[in-house]
């Protein structure tokens, strides 16, 4: 079969993300969204079981959110951030100071997570540097992290994941460890942090799940011994909620279930309701008091050509609306119920090892997979676009998913582990 003349001549000109080119599948022509359901160019539908990497919650093309970023095209799509301000950001701003807890109320904006959790970085680093301590360069990140795919972000990521074997040298050296979660691994994180807290700016965690290193999830406990270990080492404490920020986890933010706030956060992802690319950096006052002084070199030196734009600003804010008014952490405890009763299913399935599920996050965990590529079209001929990566099956659907397309995608699941395709 033949694709549409688009796709034949761009494929020979467009590099893509995570694929070896040479033997990857060719990719499947999208034309258009509505809802939970994407259609190809040939006309067929799948039903969407990840929401564009979990960014599309509220589902594709909501009215609210196209109607705002239509309004603010018509006034004011874009404006430099330097020097001029718009309605739409410091709305936001407003907003995002408003929802997350304790006194993160500073709010940088960025366009991407990566350069969220750089800024968080470069703020951690310089907050003790406009203090006069100098040696303070290193984060303490952990085994399975994930933080972003730029120089400086890769170095957090978890050593593997992150490749940093093969980016040796060129990568900047931090300090990576295991999650406090029990005992041992606290008192190891205890004395590593007496030992080198002066080298060290911020410990960053993903909170309660480690999403793209595995969906590995880890109990509010370990997030309040980070707290405690932080301040008792004097250290910043970064959360990147890039992945289970808004709702994604049962709350608003993964930390309100741990009852703690860190002193940097960072947001994207589902920031737009997966609409348009926007991301932030929030800091507590007193990461931002650090920053005041009569010395220009105290200034945060940062600011992307398309900071806090218009459009992507409005399209947060109309998000923001509907999780006001609709009642979308409801939605995720009845997904996240539902998942629970149906992905059991698959936990006797051949291969299986864990299923497991928080919030909307449904996790089919297997020994290996053989063959990627025919998993992915096995799901594909099931109807569903669902990716699985390294060893697991995931679903992290919009919360205004139906229990029906629901059904559809855990039943997808099972069909394929169960059948005939060799995984
Ligand atoms: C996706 C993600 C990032 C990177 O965001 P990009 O917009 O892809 O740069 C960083 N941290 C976490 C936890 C993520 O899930």
């Amino acid at each position: 079969m033949r694709g549409p003349q688009w796709l034949e001549r761009g494929m020979h000109h467009v590099w893509l993300p995570y694929a070896q080119m040479r033997t990857a599948p060719p990719p499947l022509p999208a034309v258009a969204t509505r809802g939970r359901t994407i259609t190809l160019a040939d006309g067929s539908e799948l039903i969407d079981g990840i929401a564009s990497w979990w960014t599309a919650c509220h589902g594709y093309n909501h009215p609210h959110i196209r109607q705002a970023v239509q309004a603010q095209l018509e006034c004011m799509p874009h404006v430099m951030f330097g020097g001029l301000v718009n309605e739409p950001a410091l709305t936001l701003a407003t907003r995002l100071a408003d929802m997350l807890p304790g006194d993160l109320e500073r709010v940088f904006f960025t366009d991407s997570g990566s350069v969220a959790v750089e800024v968080a970085m470069k703020m951690a680093i310089q907050y003790w540097l406009n203090q006069g301590e100098s040696g303070r360069t290193r984060l303490l990140a952990f085994r399975g992290g994930y933080h972003g795919d730029t120089m400086a972000t890769m170095a957090v990521c978890d050593p593997e994941e992150g490749m940093h074997s093969l980016y040796a040298g060129a990568l900047p050296e931090h300090f990576m460890t295991d999650l406090p979660t029990d005992d041992m691994r606290t008192q190891a994180l205890d004395s590593l942090l007496a030992q080198s807290a002066g080298r060290i700016a911020a410990i960053i965690v993903e909170p309660l799940v480690q999403g793209a290193g595995g969906m590995l999830f880890h109990s509010p406990e370990v997030l309040r011994t980070l707290r405690t270990l932080a301040d008792r080492h004097g250290v910043l404490l970064i959360l990147d909620e890039i992945f289970t920020g808004f709702g994604r986890t049962g709350t608003l933010f993964a930390c309100e279930q741990a009852g703690i706030v860190p002193d940097i956060i960072t947001l994207s992802k589902a920031l737009t309701g997966g609409t348009m690319a926007l991301a932030a950096t929030v800091a507590r006052r007193h990461v931002f008091e650090a920053f005041l002084s009569d010395n220009p070199m105290h200034a945060l030196m940062h600011g992307p050509t398309f900071m806090a734009n218009a459009m992507a600003c409005a399209c947060a804010n109309a998000s923001l609306d509907l999780f006001e008014r609709e009642p979308r952490l409801a939605q995720v405890a009845r997904i996240g119920a539902q998942m629970r009763a149906e992905l059991e299913a698959c936990r006797h399935l051949p291969h299986v090892v864990d299923v497991r599920v928080m919030g909307a996050i449904g996790v089919v965990e297997l020994d290996h997979i053989h063959d990627m590529n025919a998993l992915k079209a096995a799901l594909v001929a099931q109807g569903v676009w669902v990716r699985p990566f390294r060893n697991i099956i995931y679903v992290t659907p919009a919360f205004t998913i139906t229990a029906a397309e629901l059904r559809v995608l855990t039943t997808a699941i099972h069909t394929v582990l169960s059948g005939s395709v060799q995984v």
